[in-house]
């Protein structure tokens, strides 16, 4: 999808978090939706200003990640360290790192501001059933602790790490991520979950765009919503004996169609390497590890 947002949407692109958008300065990609929420390219934002704004508001911001099984010892490190060197740098920030070996937890060392908290979760046989299970523990959380002490969620997959600035321009009462493989893809080819008996549906001709569940966020009620919506559609689908297609993400697919993102970062932000060098990906924020599944799924 390419074209620039209709001058009569201008006025919307003004948002609390980032200043004030320009949209012109990428004139080769889509920077807002048809709802008229930004989609935050590089250089479309002054990361500058969204740093000020969120300082000024005295944010506290969350980042949650689960890392249960071998995913712990294969990736917890990194994606914390390099959070520590890219994610909301000189904001408030507390982490959630949901595990089942709490013990097992990597030390690493925070900047002042910035705390650690481990909560313990069971392990899933499956691991289809630990990346679902992620939203019923999240919206638990969120109900708790995690969701008095933060202003704003970032929920993301442990396999990836920061490669660059990931800041408060990310900030808006609900964010979703465009999937870095299908973004481009015309939308009746999308791999939305289309079987009907299931919650997570949709309709040749239904969605906006593939989002990817490895990063969604938002303030701590909207994600209050999001996670009950998905916990409900997925023991739903359970209780008769469905799994969408790519689980707790078509939940989350079918949950944007029904409530539109108020902000949509683009796939700069969670970029797969493999993908190889595309002329729009200027400067990726965070890199998806290699698949290896066989060494980390029985
Ligand atoms: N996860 C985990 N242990 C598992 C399976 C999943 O900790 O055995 C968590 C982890 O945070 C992971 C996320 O759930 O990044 C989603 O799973 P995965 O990344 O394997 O799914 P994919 O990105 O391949 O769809
Ligand atoms: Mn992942």
């Amino acid at each position: 999808p390419m074209g620039v947002c209709p001058p009569a949407r201008m006025a919307l692109l003004r948002d609390n978090f980032t200043g004030l958008l320009n949209p012109w300065a990428r004139p080769d990609v889509l920077t807002c939706t048809s709802w008229g929420a930004p989609i935050i390219w590089d250089s479309t934002f002054d990361p500058a200003v969204a740093q000020q704004n969120a300082l000024q508001q005295n944010f506290t911001i969350g980042l949650t990640v689960f890392a249960v099984g071998r995913y712990l010892e294969k990736y917890l490190a990194r994606f914390l360290e390099t959070a520590e060197q890219h994610f909301m740098v000189g904001q408030r920030v507390v982490y959630y790192v949901f595990t089942e070996r709490p013990y097992a937890v990597p030390r690493v060392a925070l900047a002042p501001g910035r705390r650690l908290r481990v909560e313990r979760v069971a392990r899933e046989p499956r691991w289809q059933d630990v990346s679902m299970q992620r939203m019923r523990t999240l919206h638990e959380a969120l109900g708790g602790l995690l969701g008095r002490e933060a202003h704003f969620v970032l929920c993301m997959d442990v396999d990836q790490h920061f490669r660059s600035a990931f800041g408060p321009e990310v900030l808006a009462e609900s964010v979703a991520q465009l999937h870095a493989w299908h973004y481009h893809w015309p939308r009746w080819l999308l791999p939305y979950e289309r079987d009907a008996r299931s919650t997570a549906a949709l309709a040749l001709g239904e969605g906006d765009f593939y989002y990817h569940a490895a990063v969604f966020g938002g303030s701590v009620a909207a994600l209050r919503g999001l996670t009950a919506h998905c916990a409900r559609s997925l023991r739903r689908d359970r209780e008769r004996g469905l799994e969408a297609r790519w689980h707790d993400e078509s939940h989350l697919n079918k949950f944007f169609w029904l409530h539109k993102p108020a902000k949509v970062l683009s796939p700069e932000f969670c970029w797969s390497p493999e993908i190889g060098r595309r002329a729009e990906i200027r400067q990726p924020r965070l890199l998806w590890a290699p698949k290896e599944y066989a060494l980390l799924r029985d």
